[in-house]
């Protein structure tokens, strides 16, 4: 339960945390809120060399509203996103899936930046992300590029983020006809299986949180959605899965989560 030893540092500017990463040649993390990198260290899982405590950075913090897009800056943390009107009214899917990530203390420390660059495939906002069609911009030694969703989420707490970037921001299309729907056996616990559902008049896209070792899209339900087909387009959310079996739930039990939740978060998009 007691960590490895290692450096910490506090850089005033994403440049500064930039130089500080690359000194240490890998082996050192970014710590945002700390409430997935935190308990993995004193599980010792991660061992890192130093710390590059980016909480200071003030340029990180912020929503941004423009008319098709909202971009918020990856230290907001989960209970400001979920407290934004901008959001709430502009991309709800978001709003309500930040609402529901743990309890309070984890709302109040975690950051959209920290559970997008985990990509924990039980963590809500990486399917979110996904469904959205949303993007993170990084910036690295190279300078600064943006990613699409699709191309962020590599494999089990890996995204295509190089060890010398710092994701900034993320940019989320704004969405109304949006939901994210997840069961979970007690309020704060992980998801699962989650469903999110972004609807655009008869098109659809679907993400799914639990199901594999990164947040994977339902392409059969998407396929198979017309705009008004919930139950029958739902019916194929397990379509080509291979779900994994573990102490929470069987993969079997997994496949029939995805049918019902994907109908669940398809009705709730539609009705908004
Ligand atoms: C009790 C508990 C319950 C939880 N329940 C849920 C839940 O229901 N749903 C859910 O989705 N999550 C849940 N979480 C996770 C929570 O949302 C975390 O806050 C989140 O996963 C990580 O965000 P963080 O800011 O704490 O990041 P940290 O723990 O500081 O960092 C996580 C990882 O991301 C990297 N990182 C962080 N920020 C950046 C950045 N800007 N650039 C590059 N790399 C970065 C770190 O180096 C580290 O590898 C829970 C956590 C706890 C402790």
């Amino acid at each position: 339960m007691i960590p490895q030893a290692f450096e910490y540092e506090q850089p005033s500017s994403v440049a500064d945390a930039i130089a500080m990463l690359g000194k240490h040649g890998g082996e050192a993390r970014v710590l945002a809120g700390g409430h997935s990198l935190l308990p993995m260290m004193k599980l010792r899982l991660a061992a890192p060399d130093a710390l590059i405590d980016i909480g200071r950075i003030a340029s990180l913090r912020g929503i941004t509203d423009t008319p098709d897009a909202i971009t918020i800056g990856a230290l907001t943390t989960h209970a400001e996103v979920a407290g934004a009107e901008v959001i709430a009214s502009g991309c709800p899917i978001l709003a309500e899936t930040a609402a529901g990530i743990g309890d309070l203390q984890v709302r109040n420390r975690g950051t959209i930046g920290g559970s997008i660059a985990n990509a924990d495939p039980h963590g809500d906002l990486p399917a979110v992300l996904l469904a959205l069609d949303g993007e993170a911009t990084a910036e690295g030694p190279n300078g600064r590029r943006t990613i699409a969703a699709a191309d962020l989420f590599v494999d089990y707490l890996q995204t295509s983020l190089s060890p010398d970037e710092i994701l900034t921001e993320v940019r989320v299309p704004k969405a109304s006809n949006s939901a994210y729907v997840k069961f979970n056996r007690r309020a704060q616990d992980w998801a699962i299986v989650g469903a999110a559902a972004v609807v655009h008049g008869s098109s659809a896209r679907i993400a799914l949180t639990g199901v594999g070792s990164k947040p994977v899209r339902a392409a059969a339900v998407e396929a198979a959605f017309d705009g008004s087909n919930t139950a029958e387009a739902a019916g194929h959310a397990a379509d080509g899965l291979d779900a994994p079996s573990d102490t929470a739930a069987s993969g079997e039990y997994r496949a029939h989560l995805a049918r019902v939740l994907v109908r669940r978060a398809l009705e709730a998009a539609m009705a908004r």
